[in-house]
C-alpha cells in the first residue's frame, strides 16, 4: 500500500527517463508535455540560469492553440508588446509611411502575440520548473546509442543513462552536430547577416518601431514599453556568410561600422552604441533543412532541427508547435508493444509537421525579405507597397500559420 492507502500495481513499468538538451523555448515547451504524458524528463542548459533576454517574438496561429492549451495564454496577453505604430523612414530620415505593427507583420489583431523572447521562456520554465529536473551550466559532451539506452557524458564529468535525448539545443545545435555531422551541410544562408543589442532611449520613443531602409541595409530601434532602453537592430545583405566574423565579436563590431559607414539618420549613434553594447547578439540569417529529424534514439526540435530565421517571424511558433507534435507522438506510442516506440513516434513526428515547417520556412527566399530589399529597385518597389499599406484593412490569418490542427493530446497514464 502507497501511505495515500492506494494499492500499488508492481507490474506498472518505470518511468522513461528522456534528456532534453537547452532550455530556451522548445525545450521546457517539449519538458511540460513529456512530463504530462509520464515521462521523466531532465532538461540540460549550458548557461548559468535560464537566458531572459532577446528581440521580442512572435506567437501565431497554431502556436495560440498550444500555448492556450498549456494554461499560460493569459499571462501571455497580459505581456504582449502591444505597439502603436511602425514607422517607416527614407534614406535620410524622413518618414514614408507609418502602420500599424500587425499590418506589417502580417499578424492577426486580437489573435497573434508579440511578447519579449525572455517572458516566454520564463513563463515556459515557471510551468514546468517544479516537475522537471533542470541542470544547468553544463552540457552534453558525448552520447553513446546502443538498441537499450543513450549513454550520455556531460561536460561536467556526470555519466548518466537515459531511454531517449531530444536536442532542443537551437540553430548551431551540438546534438544535430554530433549525430549528423557540421552545420554547413543543414544550413541554408538567407543573405544577410544581423545584430541585435540594447542601447539607451534618447529618442523619448513610446511602444512603436522606427525602421530606416536604403538598398541592402536596415536599421531599426524598437520601444517595446515606456522604458529607457531600445532594442536597436541592424541589417544587411552580405552574399556569402563572413565565416571569420560569426566566432570574432571584434570581428563582427568592425564589419557592422564598415557596413554602415556613411549612413543617415540616428545610424552613426547605433554604431556606437553597438561599439560599447554588452549584450550584442550577431548572427547571420538562416534556416536549417534536414532530410531526418531523428536517428535511433535521439531527436531534434525547434530551431536545432528546422529554424525558418527571424524573417520569418515563425522560430517560436514553430518550436512551440514542434514541441508539442513530438511529445504527442512519443505519448501516443509509448505503449507500443515492440518496445520501440521511439521508431515510431519519431517517424509520426516528421510525417505531422514537416509539411508545416515548408510551408513557414518558405515565407522567405534568399535576398527576397520584404522588409529588407536589396536593390534600389526592390525598395522602390516595397515603399509603394508601405504607401498602400497605409489605406488597407488589417491582415487575415496567414496560411503557413495556421495550417496544422493540432491533435488531442494522449492520455496520461
Ligand atoms: C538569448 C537568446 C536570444 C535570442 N534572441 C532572439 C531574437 O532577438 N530574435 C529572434 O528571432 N530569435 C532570437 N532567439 C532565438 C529564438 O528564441 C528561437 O528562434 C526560437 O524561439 C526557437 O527556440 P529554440 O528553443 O528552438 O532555440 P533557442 O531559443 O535558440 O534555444 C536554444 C537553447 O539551447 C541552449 N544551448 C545551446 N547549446 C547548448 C548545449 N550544447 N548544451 C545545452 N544547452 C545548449 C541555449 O543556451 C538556449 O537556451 C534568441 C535565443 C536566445 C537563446
Amino acid at each position: 500500500m502507497t501511505p495515500n492507502g492506494l494499492s500499488m500495481d508492481v507490474s506498472t513499468p518505470a518511468k522513461r527517463k528522456i534528456l532534453i538538451s537547452g532550455a530556451s523555448i522548445a525545450g521546457p515547451a517539449l519538458a511540460y508535455w513529456l512530463h504530462r504524458s509520464g515521462f521523466a524528463v531532465t532538461v540540460v542548459e549550458k548557461a548559468g540560469a535560464l537566458r531572459a533576454g532577446g528581440y521580442p517574438i512572435d506567437i501565431r496561429g497554431t502556436a495560440i492553440e498550444v500555448v492556450r492549451r498549456m494554461g499560460i495564454l493569459p499571462q501571455l496577453r497580459d505581456a504582449h508588446i502591444d505597439s502603436l505604430r511602425c514607422t517607416f523612414l527614407n534614406a535620410d530620415g524622413s518618414t514614408l509611411a507609418s502602420l500599424s505593427p500587425s499590418a506589417v507583420a502580417g499578424s492577426v489583431e486580437g489573435q497573434d502575440l508579440e511578447v519579449r523572447r525572455g517572458d516566454l521562456a520564463t513563463a515556459l520554465y515557471a510551468i514546468v520548473r517544479d516537475d522537471v529536473e533542470f541542470v544547468f551550466d553544463d552540457s552534453i559532451d558525448t552520447l553513446d546509442q546502443s538498441e537499450q539506452a543513450v549513454d550520455v557524458t556531460f561536460h561536467s564529468g556526470q555519466q548518466r543513462t537515459f531511454d531517449l535525448v531530444i536536442g532542443a539545443d537551437g540553430m548551431h545545435s551540438r546534438t544535430r552536430e554530433s549525430l549528423f555531422g557540421p552545420e554547413e551541410q543543414f544550413h541554408r544562408y538567407l543573405g544577410y547577416c544581423f545584430a541585435i543589442f540594447t542601447m539607451p532611449n534618447t529618442f523619448g520613443l513610446s511602444r512603436e518601431l522606427m525602421l530606416w531602409n536604403t538598398p541592402g541595409k536596415a536599421a531599426a530601434l524598437y520601444a517595446v514599453g515606456d522604458n529607457d532602453e531600445l532594442h536597436a537592430f541592424l541589417n544587411f545583405h552580405q552574399p556569402e556568410p563572413p565565416f571569420d566574423a560569426l566566432r570574432n565579436p571584434d570581428a563582427q563590431r568592425d564589419l557592422i561600422a564598415t557596413v554602415f559607414a556613411g549612413a543617415g539618420w540616428e545610424v552613426p549613434g547605433m554604431v556606437d552604441a553597438m561599439r560599447d553594447a554588452d549584450d550584442l547578439f550577431f548572427d547571420t540569417a538562416g534556416q536549417i533543412r534536414m532530410p531526418h529529424w531523428s536517428s535511433g534514439r535521439v531527436a531534434l526540435v525547434g530551431d536545432a532541427a528546422y529554424a525558418p530565421s527571424f524573417l520569418t517571424g515563425q522560430g517560436s511558433s514553430l518550436a512551440l508547435v514542434g514541441a508539442y507534435m513530438l511529445a504527442n507522438a512519443l505519448a501516443t506510442n509509448r505503449d507500443h508493444p515492440d518496445h520501440r516506440d521511439h521508431t515510431a513516434a519519431f517517424t509520426a513526428y516528421e510525417r505531422d509537421v514537416r509539411e508545416f515547417v515548408a510551408m513557414n520556412q518558405a515565407l522567405v527566399d534568399k535576398g527576397a525579405a520584404t522588409l529588407f530589399p536589396t536593390t534600389a529597385r526592390a525598395l522602390e518597389q516595397r515603399n509603394t507597397m508601405l504607401r498602400d499599406l497605409d489605406t488597407m484593412p488589417s491582415a487575415t490569418a496567414r496560411p503557413a500559420h495556421s495550417a496544422l490542427a493540432l491533435p488531442g493530446f494522449a492520455p496520461v497514464p
